[in-house]
C-alpha cells in the first residue's frame, strides 16, 4: 500500500495512470502532476477510482521539492520528458523519495544521449538511502531485462545482441510520431552508434538497413540501425558482448517526410531568428505534428519488440530470441491508448511496482538491467505484455540490404 506522484500527463502518464489505478493492492494513493493539470484532470476523469491532480513545473526543483515534501509519496514515476529528469532526482533527493523513469537525460541545447549524468547521482541516492531506476519503459527497459533474463537462464556468456523494434501499426496519418515528436525525431536524426569489439562505431544515420519478418504474422519490414540509449547501459553490465546493435523499423514514407525536414532545417534543434522571434524548427515542427496521445483510435495494427541474444553455453553456440507482441487497438481499448505509449507505460508500473514491494529497492541509482529480472518478467505476463522466448539456428543472420554488416 502506497503513495505514488506520476509526473508528465501524456501518452505514456496516461498509461502509467490507468495501470497504477488498476492495481489498487500496490498503489493505494495516486498523484498525478504535470505542467498543465488539465491534462493530468481529463486523464483522472477516465480513471476506474479517483486519484489526485496537481500542478507542477517539473523544471523548478524548489517548486517540485515543495509538492514532494507536502504529499510524501513513496516514489516518483517520471513520464515528462528526458530533459526534466535531472531536476526530478534532485528534487527527489531534497525530499527523500524514490525515483524511477523511462528515458535518459538529454540537454535540451545538445541531443546528446548518455547515462553520465544520471550515473553521475550513484552515491547521493545511495546516502540518502533512496533507490532511482533508470530507463523502465520498453526500450529502454523491457529490453534491457530481457536481455538479462537470457543472459541467466540460457547463456554462460552473451556475446552478441540485436534488439529489433517493430511498429506495424498505421495511424492514418501522412507523418506524426507515436511518442513526442521533439524526442523522437531527435533520436532517429542522430548519427548512428552501434557497440563493436569494445567500442562505439558511429555510422551516418539510416545508413544500415536490414529486412526482419516477426514471428507470428505479424509481417515483414525495413528496419535500420541507429543508436539508442541502453546499447551504452547493457555493454557496460555485460563487458562479455562483442557486438550490440539496435534497430527500428519504419515506413518508407516516413523515411521520406523526414529526409525532406532535415534538407530544409526542420528538425534542427538550433533557435533561428523569424520575424524577432526566437524560434526553434524542431519544436515549431512539434507543435504542427499530431499530438501522439491522440493517435489511440486510429492505430491499428502491431507491434513487435525483442531481443536476438547470441553466446556460448556449455561450450556451444547459442542464439535465443524473446519478444512481445502488442495490438494498437487492444491496447486503446484497455487504457484508452496506442501501444507505443502502452508497451512504456507498461514496464514504468511494473519497475514502480518491483521497488515498492521491495525486489528492486536498493539504495544507489541503476539500470533495469542491474536487478533481478524474474520478478519483472512474470508481471509482464500478468500485466498485459506476454513475452515469448525461442530458440534460433545459431546459423541465423540478420537480412542486411543495405550498408554493412
Ligand atoms: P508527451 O510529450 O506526450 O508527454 C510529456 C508530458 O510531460 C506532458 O504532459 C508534458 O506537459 C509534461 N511535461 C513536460 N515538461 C514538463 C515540466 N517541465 N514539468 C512538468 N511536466 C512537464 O511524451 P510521452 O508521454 O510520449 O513520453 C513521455 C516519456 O516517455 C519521455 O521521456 C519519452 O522519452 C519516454 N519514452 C520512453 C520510451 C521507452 O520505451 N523507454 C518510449 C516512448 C517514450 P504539457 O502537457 O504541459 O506539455
Amino acid at each position: 500500500m502506497s503513495k505514488v506522484m506520476i509526473i508528465g500527463a501524456g501518452g505514456v502518464g496516461g498509461v502509467v495512470a490507468h495501470k497504477c489505478a488498476q492495481l489498487p493492492e500496490v498503489f493505494s494513493d495516486i498523484i498525478l502532476a504535470s505542467r498543465t493539470e488539465s491534462k493530468c484532470k481529463k486523464i483522472a476523469a477516465q480513471l476506474s477510482r479517483p486519484i489526485r491532480t496537481a500542478q507542477v513545473d517539473a523544471d523548478n526543483v524548489p517548486e517540485l521539492t515543495a509538492l514532494l515534501q507536502a504529499e510524501q509519496p513513496e516514489l516518483v514515476i517520471n513520464v515528462a520528458l528526458p530533459y526534466q529528469d535531472l531536476s526530478i532526482m534532485d528534487a527527489c533527493l531534497a525530499a527523500g523519495v524514490n525515483y524511477l523513469d523511462t528515458a535518459n537525460y538529454e540537454p535540451r541545447d545538445t541531443a546528446k544521449f548518455e547515462y553520465s549524468w544520471q550515473w553521475a547521482y550513484q552515491d547521493r541516492f545511495a546516502d540518502a538511502g533512496l533507490t532511482a531506476i533508470l530507463g523502465s519503459g520498453f526500450d529502454p527497459g523491457a529490453t534491457n531485462i530481457f536481455t538479462a533474463y537470457l543472459a541467466r537462464h540460457y547463456f554462460d556468456e552473451i556475446t552478441e545482441l540485436d534488439i529489433i523494434d517493430v511498429n506495424g501499426g498505421d495511424h492514418g496519418y501522412p507523418f506524426a510520431t507515436n511518442f513526442n515528436p521533439e524526442i523522437n525525431i531527435r533520436e532517429v536524426s542522430a548519427e548512428c552508434r552501434h557497440w563493436e569489439n569494445g567500442e562505439f562505431v558511429t555510422t551516418p544515420p539510416m545508413s544500415t538497413q536490414a529486412r526482419f519478418e516477426c514471428p507470428e504474422g505479424v509481417g515483414s519490414y525495413d528496419i535500420y540501425r541507429m543508436y539508442h540509449e541502453e546499447l551504452e547501459s547493457l555493454s557496460t553490465h555485460f563487458p562479455g558482448l562483442k557486438r550490440a546493435q539496435f534497430w527500428m523499423s519504419f515506413s518508407e514514407n516516413y523515411l521520406t517526410h523526414l529526409e525532406v525536414l532535415n534538407n530544409v532545417g526542420m528538425t534542427s534543434i538550433e533557435p533561428v531568428e523569424y520575424e524577432g522571434h526566437k524560434v526553434v524548427p524542431i519544436q515549431f515542427l512539434a507543435s504542427l505534428l499530431p499530438d501522439p496521445s491522440t493517435l489511440g483510435p486510429r492505430t491499428k495494427g502491431k507491434t513487435c519488440i525483442g531481443c536476438m541474444v547470441r553466446g556460448i553455453k556449455d561450450g556451444k553456440e547459442r542464439l535465443m530470441y524473446i519478444y512481445n507482441i502488442s495490438d494498437h487497438q487492444a491496447c486503446y481499448r484497455e487504457v484508452q491508448s496506442q501501444a507505443i505509449s502502452y508497451t512504456t507505460g507498461v514496464p514504468a508500473v511494473i519497475g514502480a511496482k518491483m521497488i515498492l514491494e521491495g525486489y528492486w529497492r536498493e539504495p544507489g541509482v541503476w539500470n533495469v538491467e542491474q536487478r533481478d529480472p524474474d520478478p519483472f518478467m512474470a508481471d509482464m505476463n500478468e500485466l498485459g505484455l506476454p513475452w515469448t522466448v525461442v530458440e534460433l539456428d545459431p546459423g541465423f543472420r540478420l537480412d542486411i540490404v543495405k550498408g554493412q554488416d
